[in-house]
């Protein structure tokens, strides 16, 4: 059900850190709808876009930018012989698609990655498979970055009508086993359960309590329907999946999600970045209640291993899964650091400024790409949720103290 309501006005505006967060970044879904402020969107039309036309030969680089710029749907692509990148429509107005990236096997085809879960999204998918001169029938894997609906949602229908394989980090895999109550032994219990933890958090943010309660029924109607394919295959770093004709090997690199994967290919000298590296947006880092304690840790590591595997590869270019592919690796992991070590110092003052204050207060008090009145309250919650993160992070490094509570209270260190 998230993927249902996870649309539109979220696009509209970003929470983001003003000068890294350009004008129309994007808050992405995340797999938990009480961590994910863009699950409380309410439903929209999805956002119009005209099918890709395919064409076989690459586009210039330039025309990739500009239609990513101006809100068409870029065209489907061989960036590779025997690789092909074709845009799925994602019902985000800022995101607007996933690249979805298509390898030719002996025997059919595999994804990386398969889109969101609309009729729209399977038809763009079906026609750029078609494209490729493959049907959805020749899938015979689906390799998921991380399991966010834009990736994951078309997954399990994609698996209906091939056979194909699913295959996801574990990390990931135990997302989408907490997301199946159904699953559970006593389903009522695990909801509840879940909710309780959900409460807690924003609770201890110092969240309003008007905000909570609308989150937390938000959260309990998506946690009863949702209801993700079960994945088939764990890739665990390292790992170099059984494709034919293929040398791909996974990273792991969680942060944005606790399975993120990429995959780096040395003989095509390419490497799959998910959202892990966008070459615009800054991937959402936040901690919620099915987070490890201190994603944005693990995420800034995840970037340093990530550059010394492009490098280690010789990679020449990154294939994200949204906006365009690009070439420096490195130039944008340095500009991704840079932007959270801006961001920690921001925070850091902020909470000397504040002496004492919870999460949510000093959420209020930064920079962001408007006023904090104007920001709508699913918005604000991953705004907190982002800032909650780079407080963990702190904390870990000895920057800031919390002192526990409801709400937890951060103070300077020493
Ligand atoms: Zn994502
Ligand atoms: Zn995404």
């Amino acid at each position: 059900m998230v993927r249902e309501t996870a649309v539109g006005a979220a696009g509209e505006i970003r929470p983001g850190a003003a000068p890294e967060k350009a004008p129309g970044t994007v808050p992405e879904p995340v797999p938990d709808p009480v961590a994910d402020p863009v699950a409380g969107a309410a439903p929209e039309a999805a956002a119009r876009v005209s099918r890709a036309r395919a064409r076989s030969v690459p586009s210039a680089a330039e025309g990739r930018r500009a239609a990513s710029r101006n809100g068409e749907l870029p065209a489907v692509e061989r960036v590779r012989p025997g690789l092909w990148s074709i845009p799925v429509p994602v019902p985000i107005d800022s995101l607007r698609y996933v690249l979805v990236y298509a390898l030719e096997l002996p025997d059919g085809v595999a994804i990386v990655d398969a889109g969101w879960d609309s009729d729209e999204a399977y038809t763009a998918l079906c026609d750029g498979l078609a494209a490729a001169g493959f049907a959805v029938s020749d899938v015979r894997a689906v390799l998921v970055t991380h399991v966010h609906p834009d990736h994951y949602g078309l997954a399990g229908r994609v698996r209906e009508r091939s056979g194909a394989w699913i295959g996801v980090h574990p990390a990931d895999a135990d997302l989408v086993r907490n997301r199946r109550v159904q699953d559970a032994e006593d389903p009522e219990a695990r909801v509840k359960e879940l909710l309780r933890r959900d409460r807690e958090l924003l609770e201890r943010c110092g969240a309003p309590q008007e905000v909570i309660t609308e989150a937390v029924n938000l959260a309990g109607m998506m946690r009863r329907f949702a209801a993700p394919a079960r994945p088939d295959v764990l890739i665990e770093d390292g790992d170099r999946p059984v494709l034919p004709g293929w040398d791909l090997r996974a990273i792991w690199t969680p942060g944005h999600s606790p399975g993120h994967l990429c995959f780096v290919s040395e003989s095509r000298r390419v490497l799959l970045t998910g959202d892990h590296v966008l070459p615009r947006i800054t991937p959402i880092v936040s901690v919620h209640p099915q987070s490890p304690p201190n994603p944005l840790a693990d995420y800034l590591d995840s970037l340093a291993k990530v550059r010394a595997a492009g490098a280690a590869a010789g990679v020449t270019e990154v294939l994200p899964a949204h906006e365009y592919r690009f070439r420096d690796l490195a130039a944008r992991v340095d500009h991704l650091m840079a932007h959270h070590t801006e961001r920690l110092a921001e925070i850091e003052a902020a909470v000397a400024a504040a002496g004492g204050a919870a999460c949510w207060e000093i959420a209020s008090r930064l920079t962001w790409s408007r006023p904090w009145e104007s920001i709508p309250s699913f918005l604000r919650r991953m705004a907190n949720n982002e800032t909650l993160a780079h407080l963990v992070w702190l904390e870990s490094r000895g920057r800031v103290r919390r002192v526990p509570g409801r709400p937890d209270l951060w103070y300077p260190a020493g």
